[in-house]
């Protein structure tokens, strides 16, 4: 085989979208699926086929924008330097943001977080990831010292027996992954959907719990109550493994299955029916999605599923265990290399004295010159422009305007801004408002290593030339740096920075020292944690399944943590009498930037819609294909009707790849992880009889 080159270059990359990664090449702007892959193994989904439409789609940006007009380069890079200059000349540091998405490649991710702390030296730095698996990432930490999606290769699902899926949708969001539950099922194997909607997936499912908005913390401990009464509590396990079984079962020994039927609105005997499934399979599953995720409770209602997880004794074994479905791209690597407010690369705490040296020795400056732990997510958008907050934004593959929680609150506040700059290929909504937009390279255009929900390291090889004008992410953080006098330390090529990322995370949680370019090319793949050397000073394999013999706690034991149901941040009532409730449809991908742009997506999936539930619907005067109005304390949007008795009568539903879902969501945010409250607000619906 030919040596590779400083850049990877050839068909064989990743799809640019979800966190399954699916393997494909692109040759001639064609794509063909990848067999060698396992999360895929030779499938892709409508979303995949299609991306490459995009590499040579009219509305690409090539040339930069300085308030609307095409300029060269070097004078957009100059104008926002300059600004940047003047204004923590005139505010501080923190003054200047960065905000960047769980989209980009680990190269990315990592340079971004060290472009924030020593070029900028602003503490307000975090991503859209926060919006995404936060909740479950800090529940996982807590209980497992460990947060890794799945600690497990996913064709450990087509071993296991009985899985519980709480809250996701893989047949819309990740098609190709139901491959792995009909394995499971295939076998005898029995799954388990809690929804608050008959989804795709839910139809799959020999049990669906159609779940009150709001109410899956309690459905969890429900669950556990009965797996504790009915003895299937694993006491063995318990004892060998795990601390707080005991707090745990005191706690839960208040949530009797009668009162959890009146919470959630799942009957006693569909509870009894689930926790038999997984008690009585010799190996199961326990895995969230946003759907019990994106909570203000959501870290609690995560630690409610652990909780339930270990009492059955699931985590740790082979083909068994708890896991996070991860939703973006890069939703794994993403939050491993110090783009989050509160991180240094390799996972590693931002207050932690001996991160902050270990990294600052890295990145050859003072630990004491790093700067603290920043404002998150939705608290970073919502302090821009305001007394104290920061006065300009830099912006990495995210668009806020559409994906934040109270998005016309956000988008207010972005055009409060002194400077907004915008890197992205299309103009999205917030690249629309930006002064500065800089068109970047798409990513069959540049190489570069993703971290797939299984914390599997993935390698994605250039494929394509970029069109002319278009420069990487890795490229322009250079062209910045440069300018604010730190261009030495910002390779620009993606090896290097790789290379360098290792050496950052070495020791560290998320340890990716061992893994090279050539390795993840050798071996389709590689996870993490995998140390520069394995025992006997031999390579490391890396490690599929890290919890098998210890968890990574000080005591090499998982934690039980006691948690308490409490109401959604914003019950129904009079004035807004039903939940509302946002997802995922299958033809697009987060705020619609890139699908919305594609023509087979648009075609199969044109607008935004409000599904509803006939009696609702007859209540309101509404029939399919009407225009109805969803209002919320913070908005209201409009979208067509579709009426379907897959939903709960309580309850309508919103895609939120449009404009439209988030002007209504809530930004109550979870106290652990920030993440806020996209999954249940009050609502109020109506026809919509003026158009
Ligand atoms: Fe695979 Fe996800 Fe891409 Fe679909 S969107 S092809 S499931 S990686």
């Amino acid at each position: 085989a030919p040596v590779m080159s400083q850049v990877p270059v050839g068909s064989a990359t990743h799809c640019p979208y979800c966190a399954l990664q699916c393997g494909m090449h692109v040759a001639g702007g064609e794509i063909t699926p990848r067999e060698d892959v396992p999360a895929n193994a030779g499938a892709l989904c409508q979303k995949g086929w299609t991306a490459a439409e995009l590499l040579s789609s009219p509305e690409r940006l090539t040339t930069p924008l300085l308030h609307g007009r095409p300029v060269p380069w070097d004078e957009a890079l100059d104008y926002a330097a300059a600004r940047i200059r003047a204004l923590q000349a005139e505010h501080g540091p923190d003054a200047v943001a960065v905000f960047g998405g769980g989209g980009l490649t680990n190269e990315k991710a990592y340079l971004l977080g060290k472009f924030a702390r020593v070029a900028l030296r602003t503490s307000q730095v975090d991503y859209n990831g926060r919006f995404c698996m936060s909740s479950a990432a800090a529940a996982a930490n807590r209980a497992f010292g460990m947060d890794r999606g799945l600690p497990f290769p996913i064709t450990d699902i087509g071993r296991a027996d009985a899985v519980l899926l709480a809250g996701g949708n893989v047949a819309e969001t990740m098609p190709p992954f139901v491959r792995h539950l009909s394995a499971m099922r295939a076998r005898g194997g029995r799954l388990v959907v809690a929804d608050p909607r008959l989804t795709p997936t839910a139809r799959l499912a020999d049990l669906h719990l159609q779940v009150t908005p709001g109410t899956d913390l309690a459905l969890a401990l429900g669950l556990l109550h009965i797996a504790i009464a009915e003895g299937h509590a694993d006491l063995g396990y318990l004892a060998a493994r795990t601390t707080g079984f005991e707090q745990v079962r005191t706690s839960v020994s208040a949530w009797w299955p009668e009162r959890v039927e009146r919470i959630t609105g799942v009957p006693v005997a569909q509870m009894r029916e689930a926790v038999r499934i997984l008690g009585e399979a010799p190996r199961a599953m326990v895995l969230t999605g946003r759907g019990a995720e994106q909570h203000a409770k959501g870290t609690d209602t995560v630690t409610a599923f652990i909780n339930l997880a270990l009492t059955l004794g699931l985590p740790g074994g082979e083909g068994s265990g708890y896991g996070c479905v991860t939703g973006q791209g890069n939703g794994q690597g993403g939050r491993e290399h110090g783009q989050k407010a509160d991180q240094l690369p390799g996972y590693r705490r931002i207050d932690d004295p001996a991160a902050r040296e270990h990294v600052a020795a890295v990145w050859g400056v003072d630990p004491g010159d790093l700067p603290g732990p920043g404002r998150s997510a939705y608290e970073l958008l919502d302090a821009l422009g305001t007394p104290g907050g920061p006065r300009a934004l830099l912006l990495f593959g995210s668009n806020p305007a559409v994906s934040a929680p109270d998005a016309g609150r956000i988008a207010r506040r972005l055009a409060g801004l002194d400077l907004l700059v915008v890197s992205d290929f299309v103009l999205s909504e917030t690249a629309a408002a930006a002064d500065v937009v800089l068109p970047t390279t798409q990513w069959a255009e540049e190489a570069g290593t993703m971290t797939n929900l299984e914390g599997r390291v993935l390698l994605r090889r250039q494929a394509a030339a970029p069109p002319p004008g278009a420069r990487s992410d890795l490229e322009i953080l250079r062209g910045l740096a440069e300018r604010l006098g730190w261009g030495d330390r910002f390779p620009a090529d993606p090896r290097t920075v790789f290379d360098e990322l290792r050496a950052a995370s070495a020791g560290g949680l998320a340890d990716y020292s061992g893994i090279t370019y050539e390795r993840i090319a050798a071996e389709t793949g590689v996870f993490w944690p995998c140390p520069d050397t394995g025992p006997g000073g031999a390579p490391h394999p890396g490690t599929p399944r890290p919890f098998l013999d210890r968890f990574p706690t000080p005591d090499g034991r998982a934690r039980l943590v006691p948690v308490e149901h409490r109401p959604a941040a914003e019950d129904v009532d009079e004035e807004f009498p039903v939940y509302l409730t946002t997802g995922r449809v299958l033809a697009h991908y987060q705020s619609g930037a890139q699908t919305r742009r594609i023509r087979p997506l648009t075609e199969a999936s044109p607008e935004v819609f409000v599904e509803l539930h006939p009696d609702l619907a007859e209540r309101l005067g509404v029939g399919p294909g009407d225009l109805v109005r969803v209002r919320s304390r913070r908005g209201s949007a409009v979208g067509t009707a579709r009426v379907s008795a897959s939903i709960r009568p309580d309850t309508v539903f919103m895609p939120f790849h449009w404009e439209g879902a988030n002007l209504l969501t809530n930004p109550a945010l979870d106290p652990t992880s920030r993440m806020p409250e996209f999954k249940v607000c009050a609502a109020a619906v109506e026809r919509c009889d003026d158009g």
